[in-house]
């Protein structure tokens, strides 16, 4: 797909008429919400997925599987099945590899690794405010964590399912944060405003809503930030140029 870069140049032809030219430029970032917490990304003309479950349509083959945590609505083996081709590389924590099966990596929290040119590093994914029963989080700190996954000389975020944890804070030239803002399990909508001010990425994408109303984290990050709020809707597609 060629889209406008948003950069014209003009140049002169025949020495007497400046023209100006729209540049064009090819996109080779692309981000599409599945739903919930389920993403596909391409680039490089390659195709990753991020906490592929049960909701959400995807068809095209995988290079690179990235499951934040082993909860059903981020870990589907069935739809991971449908997608697997030989030599889709799959990342999950190790509570996951045995539900997904066959060869299955796992990233610590700080680990990294590279998959054909595309960077993947694991970092803290957990609840500290939130809690199945006391003492007992939902998410409990090393059962999960997010990705930034660098590509293209853009680095995408995506959070996992988390409270807005001190480590977001040292996260630094993020390009797009996904971010879960629907509460109960993760971050609600002021807070995940408030960890987007904190990352500061240039573009931010609340997910995991529920049925909260994302009105509420746009009107507070566009408050406080320059940071652009992008709200798909599920089955649509951002291009990132
Ligand atoms: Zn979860
Ligand atoms: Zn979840």
């Amino acid at each position: 797909m060629v889209v406008e870069c948003g950069n014209s140049e003009s140049f002169k032809i025949n020495t007497s008429i400046e023209y100006r030219e729209r540049k064009v430029c090819e996109v080779t970032l692309s981000i599409k919400w599945l739903a919930h917490a389920s993403f596909q990304i391409k680039t490089e003309g390659r195709i990753i997925y991020v906490d592929l479950e049960k909701y959400g349509e995807a068809s095209e083959k995988a290079d690179l599987i990235l499951v934040t945590h082993s909860h059903t609505d981020h870990c589907d083996p069935s739809k991971i099945k449908k997608v697997r081709k030989p030599g889709t590389v799959i990342i999950a924590p190790e509570d996951c590899v045995s539900k997904i099966g066959g060869n299955v990596k796992t990233l610590k929290p700080g680990e990294e690794t590279t998959i054909a040119n595309i960077r993947v590093k694991a970092v803290e994914a957990y609840n500290y405010k939130r809690f199945r029963s006391p003492g007992n989080p939902y998410h409990p700190k090393g059962y999960g964590v997010g990705y930034l996954i660098t590509a293209e000389g853009k680095t995408i975020y995506h959070a996992g399912d988390t409270d807005f944890i001190p480590e977001m804070r040292q996260l630094r030239l993020v390009d797009v944060a996904l971010l879960p803002s629907g509460g109960t399990y993760t971050m609600d909508n002021l807070e995940a405003a408030e960890a987007a001010i904190a990352i500061n990425p240039k573009i931010v994408m609340p997910m995991h809503r529920w049925d909260t109303d994302p009105e509420e984290f746009r009107k507070k990050v566009e408050a406080k930030s320059n940071i652009k709020v992008v709200m798909l809707q599920e089955g649509e597609e951002y291009q990132v140029v």
